[in-house]
């Protein structure tokens, strides 16, 4: 690739040591090259599904002069959606970008317990028309350096999916612990389920375990990924099983605790 200069180089001295530094960070150039390159490749296969739907909505409206006035109007409302799924996909793809070249936000103490709180007010509509029981389990005191709208962020993908992806009369667990240095959020469901082969890759940008389910709820396989990164941004990490007992699933996030204000301002 571009990025092939490999330094020959023999003996354990420092030049030896520094061309293994040097052949590293190349490397690690070379696949973040890799990885930006599939990322617009990705991104712009997922713009081209609706645009091309749009084209053919349009296209049969025109061309068809026999059409009533119904269909008409059905297939207006289909173009849309799919306009609606575009705006979607850009405003996580802007979210996405953003933290990759945004510099560092001002981060403060923030009691998760709220910011959970206010997410399941925001859900339970949804939750209700689907009818899925949301149940929260959570500690005070549970406090995470970051911003309050990057947990929303987090809490909220989370526990959209875990209705998303239920069944009916299904629930949803939220739980919300500290233990010693550690905050520990969970989000488990009785939901579909992730076949194990799946679990690995669902955090990629645009991967999709059922594309059309997907599609269907309105997704853009874009919601695990900000969850990892923004997790990540703030020393956190995120995880997802097969929830023992059920046939669904169990997210969980993990971020240092922050004991007291004072000791969070670093
Ligand atoms: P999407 O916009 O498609 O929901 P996500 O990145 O949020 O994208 O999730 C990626 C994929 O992981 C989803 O398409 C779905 O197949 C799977 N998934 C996510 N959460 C769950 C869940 N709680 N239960 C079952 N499958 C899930």
């Amino acid at each position: 690739g571009e990025y092939s200069h490999r330094v020959q180089l023999g003996g354990h001295d420092e030049l030896a040591l520094l061309a293994d530094e040097f052949d590293q960070l190349t490397g690690r150039l070379q696949t973040t090259e890799e990885v930006r390159r599939r990322f617009v490749s990705d991104a712009s296969h997922e713009l081209k599904t609706p645009l091309a739907s749009i084209r053919l909505l349009t296209d049969s409206i025109l061309q068809n002069e026999q059409m009533d006035a119904e269909t008409a109007k059905e297939f207006v409302a289909d173009i849309g959606e799919e306009a609606e799924r575009l705006t979607r996909i850009t405003e996580k793809l802007l979210t996405l970008t953003r933290m990759d070249t945004a510099p560092p936000v001002e981060t403060e103490p923030v009691d998760v317990k709220y910011v959970v709180e206010k997410v399941e007010h925001m859900l339970s509509p949804l939750a209700q028309a689907v009818d899925v029981r949301l149940r929260c389990r959570l500690e005070e005191g549970c406090l995470v350096r970051a911003t309050q709208d990057d947990l929303y962020q987090i809490a909220f993908n989370l526990m959209e999916n875990a209705i998303k992806y239920n069944l009916p009369q299904g629930e949803v667990l939220v739980t919300l612990e500290g233990t010693g240095e550690t905050v520990f959020l969970r989000v488990e469901d009785t939901g579909v389920g992730i076949p194990e082969e799946d679990l690995p890759k669902i955090f990629d940008r645009f991967y999709r375990v059922d594309k059309a389910r997907s599609r269907a709820a309105g997704g853009t396989g874009l919601g695990l990924s900000i969850v990892r990164d923004t997790a990540r941004q703030h020393g956190g990490t995120v995880t997802a099983r097969h929830r023992e007992g059920t046939q669904g699933t169990c997210f969980e996030v993990t971020f240092p605790r922050c004991r007291a204000k004072g000791v969070c301002r670093v």
